[in-house]
C-alpha cells in the first residue's frame, strides 16, 4: 500500500484505513525549502466518522485479548526496525533534524513499541485487596481492574514527530483504548507513517485514526464529549488553553522547560569537567536545542566555574552545524526561519541588557549558531522563558543550596541534571529540586522511554512513559466480594 510518494498526496488514516479529504497542505523542508510532501486534510464529516468509529469499537477493543494487542505492537516494533533508514530520512526532511538524531529518534520509537508490547502482556492482571483489616470489611475482598476511560485524543508536537506520536499511540493499543492522533502541522508525515505499520496489523477498525486536522478546527475536537482523555505534548500556551477549555476532561500536558545542568564543587577533576562540558555542549544544541529537556541553563559552583566555562565554549564552537542530511551534522536548522528569528531577538535582547556573548549569536536563514551567554540579567526573556533553540547561559553560584535555589527559581520544572559524585548530595537534589526528573552525573536531557516522564510547575500535568500513560488512559474499577 504505497501511500507516500513526494509527488503524490499522502493520505490520512481514518478508522484504520487510508482516506483523503477535499483539501491538502504542503510540508516543506526547513533546511532548503523544498516540498517534502503534500498531505490530505480530513473533512469535518470524516473527523466525525473517525470519532464515531472509535466510540463504536470501545467495548470490542477493550475485550481484544492481550496477546493480540501485544502481537500488533511487536509487529510495529519489527517494522520500525526494518524501515529505520527510510523513516529517519523522512523525519530529517520535514523537521530539519540532523540524520544522526533522526535515526536515534526511530530507535526510541522502537523502544516505545517494544515496551508497550511487554506492558500489554502484564497490564491489568488485577489486584486483590483484603478488606477485613477493620471490622466493617470482615468477609469481604476487593478486586481491582482498570477499564478504559474512553477514546484518547493524542496531540503531538513537531520536535520528536515520530517518537512523541509513539508515546501516545503505543500505550493506547497496549491498554485496549481507542486513539485519535493529531500530528503537528510542520511534521505530519512522521506521524502518518505510523499508520502504514499499524494498518498491517489486525487491530479492530476504528481503534486508531491519524488525522492531520488544522489547528483552527481543533477546538471542536477538543470539546467533543466523546473524547474524555486528552494527551497533549507541546507548548505551555496551547496546552493550558486546551485544559482551561475542557476543565472536566482528563488532560495530560507535557509542556516546555528550560533545563538546568548543575555542576557542584566535588565535580572538579579535568576528566569530570571535560565530561560535563561535552554533555552540555551536545545537549544544549542537539536538533537545534528543540527538545523540552535540552540544556538551557548551566549553574556552576564558583570553585569550578572558571575552568568549566572555556571547556564549554570550546565544545559548543566545535558543534558541526549545517546540512541535516550530512552524517556529521549535529545542529541543523530550526523548524522555521521565524523560529530562528525569535531566538535571535531573545539573544539580542539579552546582550543589550548586559549579557556577555561568548559563542554564536548569529543566524543564517532558519539556522541559528550554537550560542553561549554569561551574566544573563534577570528578567530578560531568555532568563525566564523556554528558548527552544541552541542557546545556553552559564551562571556562577556559591554552594549547593544556592545551586538548587537557582534551579527552582524557574517557573518550569521538567528535569534537572546534577553533576556530583556524592551520594548524599544526590539524595538532597532528589528531595529539593522541583522537577519531574533528577539526572545525577549527566545533563537533564536524558530520558528513557519506560520511566515516568513529565513536569512539575508550568512544565505540565501528569506523566508519560508507557505504563504511566496506560494508567492515565484507564481508571480503577473495584469489585467487592461479600460473604467470603
Ligand atoms: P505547539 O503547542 O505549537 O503545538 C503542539 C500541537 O498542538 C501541534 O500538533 C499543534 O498543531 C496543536 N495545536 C495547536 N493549536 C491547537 C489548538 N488550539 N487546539 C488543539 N491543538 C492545537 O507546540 P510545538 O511547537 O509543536 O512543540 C514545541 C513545544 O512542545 C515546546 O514548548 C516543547 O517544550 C514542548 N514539548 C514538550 C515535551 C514534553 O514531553 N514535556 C516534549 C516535546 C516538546
Amino acid at each position: 500500500m504505497p501511500i507516500r510518494n513526494d509527488a503524490a498526496t499522502t493520505a490520512f488514516w481514518l478508522a484504520g484505513r487510508e482516506a483523503t479529504g477535499a483539501e491538502t497542505f504542503e510540508v516543506t523542508s526547513p533546511w532548503d525549502g523544498r516540498t517534502v510532501g503534500t498531505v490530505s486534510v480530513p473533512t469535518e464529516e470524516q473527523v466525525e466518522e473517525a470519532v464515531a468509529a472509535s466510540v463504536a469499537v470501545q467495548a470490542e477493543f477493550a475485550a481484544t485479548p492481550a496477546h493480540v494487542r501485544a502481537a500488533a505492537l511487536d509487529h510495529v516494533t519489527q517494522r520500525l526496525v526494518e524501515r529505520t533508514e527510510e523513516i529517519a530520512q523522512l523525519i530529517s526532511a520535514e523537521n530539519g533534524k540532523p540524520i544522526k538524531w533522526a535515526r536515534g529518534e526511530v530507535g526510541r520509537a522502537v523502544s516505545v513499541f517494544r515496551f508497550a508490547a511487554e506492558e500489554a502482556r502484564r497490564f491489568n492482571a488485577g489486584e486483590a485487596m483484603r478488606l477485613d483489616t477493620d471490622g466493617g470489611g470482615t468477609g469481604r475482598l476487593a478486586l481491582i481492574r482498570r477499564v478504559p476511560k474512553g477514546t484518547v485524543l493524542g496531540i503531538a508536537p513537531f520536535n520528536f514527530p515520530l517518537n512523541l506520536s509513539a508515546h501516545k499511540v503505543a500505550p493506547a493499543i497496549a491498554a485496549g483504548v481507542p486513539i485519535i492522533l493529531k500530528p503537528a502541522p510542520a511534521t505530519p508525515l512522521s506521524g502518518l507513517i505510523l499508520g502504514e505499520l499499524l494498518a498491517e496489523t489486525d487491530l479492530p477498525a476504528g481503534s486508531w485514526s491519524i488525522l492531520p486536522v488544522p489547528n483552527d478546527r481543533m477546538p471542536a475536537l477538543v470539546q467533543d464529549e466523546r473524547l474524555p482523555v486528552i494527551s497533549f505534548t507541546g507548548s505551555e500556551k496551547v496546552g493550558y488553553a486546551i485544559m482551561d477549555s475542557v476543565p472536566r476532561k482528563h488532560c495530560t500536558l507535557e509542556l516546555g522547560g528550560n533545563g538546568a545542568a548543575v555542576i557542584l564543587a566535588d565535580y572538579a577533576s579535568d576528566a569530570d569537567l571535560d565530561w560535563a562540558a561535552q554533555r552540555i555542549a551536545t545537549f544544549s544544541n542537539y536538533q537545534g536545542g528543540q527538545s523540552c529537556i535540552s540544556v538551557q541553563r548551566v549553574i556552576a559552583d564558583a570553585s569550578v566555574y572558571d575552568r568549566l566555562l572555556p571547556k564549554i565554549v570550546e565544545r559548543v564552537e566545535a558543534q558541526v552545524t549545517g546540512d541535516p542530511t550530512d552524517a556529521a551534522t549535529e545542529v541543523g536548522p530550526l523548524v522555521s526561519e521565524d523560529a530562528a528569528k525569535r531566538v535571535e531577538s531573545w539573544v539580542d535582547e539579552a546582550v543589550q541588557a548586559g549579557a556577555q556573548l561568548l559563542a554564536g549569536g548569529k543566524r543564517e536563514g532558519a539556522t541559528y549558531a550554537p550560542t553561549v551567554l554569561a551574566d544573563l540579567p534577570e528578567g530578560t526573556t531568555l532568563a525566564t522563558e523556554e528558548v527552544f533553540g541552541p542557546v545556553l547561559s552559564v551562571q556562577k553560584v556559591e554552594g549547593e543550596e544556592a545551586a538548587f535555589a537557582a534551579v527552582n527559581s524557574s517557573k518550569y520544572g521538567l528535569q534537572a541534571g546534577v553533576f556530583t559524585h556524592d551520594l548524599q548530595t544526590a539524595f538532597r537534589a532528589h528531595k529539593a529540586l522541583e522537577v519531574g526528573g533528577v539526572i545525577i552525573g549527566d545533563v537533564p536531557s536524558y530520558r528513557a522511554d519506560q520511566m515516568p516522564y513529565g513536569g512539575a510547575k508550568q512544565s505540565g500535568v501528569g506523566r508519560e512513559g508507557v505504563r504511566y500513560a496506560m494508567e492515565d488512559y484507564t481508571y480503577e474499577r473495584v469489585m467487592v466480594m461479600t460473604g467470603l
